[in-house]
């Protein structure tokens, strides 16, 4: 029956399991372990088949499952784990699918950390990584072999905000039997579709919007129930990236307003970009729901229209301007997060991206003058006003 309920209904409901004292609000179990009545049971719970019921926090927790439960019904997938973060996550999704001697193609727009399993971790095990440019499918076709076991990209790229088309690369990918596994955190599970336009893996950084203000790291990976308890599942319990239960009652209770907060900062990133669109101070003003965003249509298509919450702009004058903007600004927080009920903005050539070489930063479009924005609940004139005259500053 849930599964029939809208969005708005699954996330203030969904996977909820009341204690015996049926309280309101979703209970905090802080436990590591749970009793068992008898000898009998304990080892009727340690054998595979036996009953689905917890034995150790670090393999599932009931505040943990009803954040799992929550965020799968919501994305419409099988089944959820919830991990200790969103690198946790993409960590687990890949490791625990890949060995020695595979392929694995992946989009070159990546968040640092990402790049980083990538390059380091899979290719120091014997993981074959291929890159291309998410956005051009003729790269994707020329990348996957029959030899292809996973495809790796951000549906919505980190901080450029290129859009890839899940559909049209999971057709490329199932045709030689490959993964999708899709990083969602841009397109937050409000306005993607991505399992059922093709994606095989979802992954999403719940310390962004799902929690939204900024207090928790966590993360999750929905897939098949076959995926999630059969690959993941056993990975991620020996290796120890499971959610802490009071980290998942906070995301648990972020799900309840994702939806109000994620529209009201699509409308308000629209409303920014449109009025800064064209700015003297900028080259370029980057974000998905402009009509003059190279993949625009396809945001149309593949999720609703809605741009997100995050816009880049790049400014003319290079790291000497982005850094004048950012410290003229009075509402906005420089910091890294996004997502947040507090606007936040970032450098991502000094500080997220800092690591990358040279080369790589131009490729990858991230300037010296790119400074990422990620929209807050603040009044969206405020945010205008307070832009336009820090955008002034930085062209003094
Ligand atoms: C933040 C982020 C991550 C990592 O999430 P953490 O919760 O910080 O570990 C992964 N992918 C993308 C696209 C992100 O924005």
């Amino acid at each position: 029956m849930s599964e029939n309920w809208n969005k708005a209904t699954k996330m203030v409901h969904g996977g909820t399991r009341r204690s015996q004292y049926n309280e309101v609000s979703e209970a905090i179990f802080l436990t590591q372990g749970f009793v068992y009545e008898t000898a009998e049971q304990a080892e009727a719970r340690f054998i595979d088949t036996g009953p689905d019921e917890f034995i150790y926090a670090r393999y599932g927790n009931p505040t943990v499952a009803m954040f799992e439960d929550r965020i799968a019904l919501l994305e419409g997938a099988e089944d959820a784990f919830a991990t200790a973060s969103g690198m946790a996550a993409v960590n687990g999704a890949l490791c625990a699918q890949l060995k020695a001697g595979d392929h694995i193609v992946s989009a070159k727009a990546l968040f640092g950390s990402c790049l980083y399993i990538l390059e380091n971790v899979l290719a120091n095990f014997g993981v074959e990584v291929t890159l291309v440019d998410g956005t051009d499918l003729d790269q994707w076709r020329a990348a996957v072999r029959p030899d292809t076991k996973a495809v790796f990209f951000e549906s919505m790229s980190n901080p450029t905000l290129e859009v890839i088309d899940i559909a049209a690369v999971a057709e490329i990918a199932h045709g030689v039997g490959a993964t999708v596994v899709v990083d969602n955190v841009f397109s937050t599970p409000v306005f993607s579709n991505a399992i059922a336009q093709g994606a095989d893996v979802v992954i999403y950084s719940a310390t962004k919007h799902i929690d939204g203000q900024g207090r928790a790291l966590g993360g999750v990976v929905l897939g098949t129930k076959d995926f999630i308890r059969g690959t993941l599942e056993p990975y991620m319990k020996h290796t120890g990236g499971s959610l802490s239960p009071f980290n998942a009652w906070v995301l648990l209770k972020g799900l309840e307003t994702i939806s109000l907060r994620v529209n009201a900062q699509a409308e308000s990133a629209l409303k920014i970009a449109t009025a800064l669109d064209g700015h003297a101070a900028l080259a370029r003003t980057i974000y998905p729901g402009l009509p003059g965003h190279a993949q625009n249509a396809l945001v149309q298509r593949q999720l609703g229209g809605k741009g997100g919450t995050v816009l880049s702009l790049d400014l003319i004058g290079g790291k000497e301007a982005a850094f004048k903007f950012l410290n003229a600004m009075t509402i906005p927080v420089i910091s890294n997060n996004l997502g947040d009920a507090k606007s936040i903005a970032t450098h991502p050539a000094t500080t997220t991206h800092q690591r990358l070489p040279e080369d790589q930063k131009v490729e990858l479009g991230i300037t010296p003058g790119l400074v990422r924005f990620s929209v807050g609940l603040e009044d969206a004139d405020d945010l205008i006003a307070d832009l336009q005259q820090a955008l002034k500053a930085a062209q003094s």
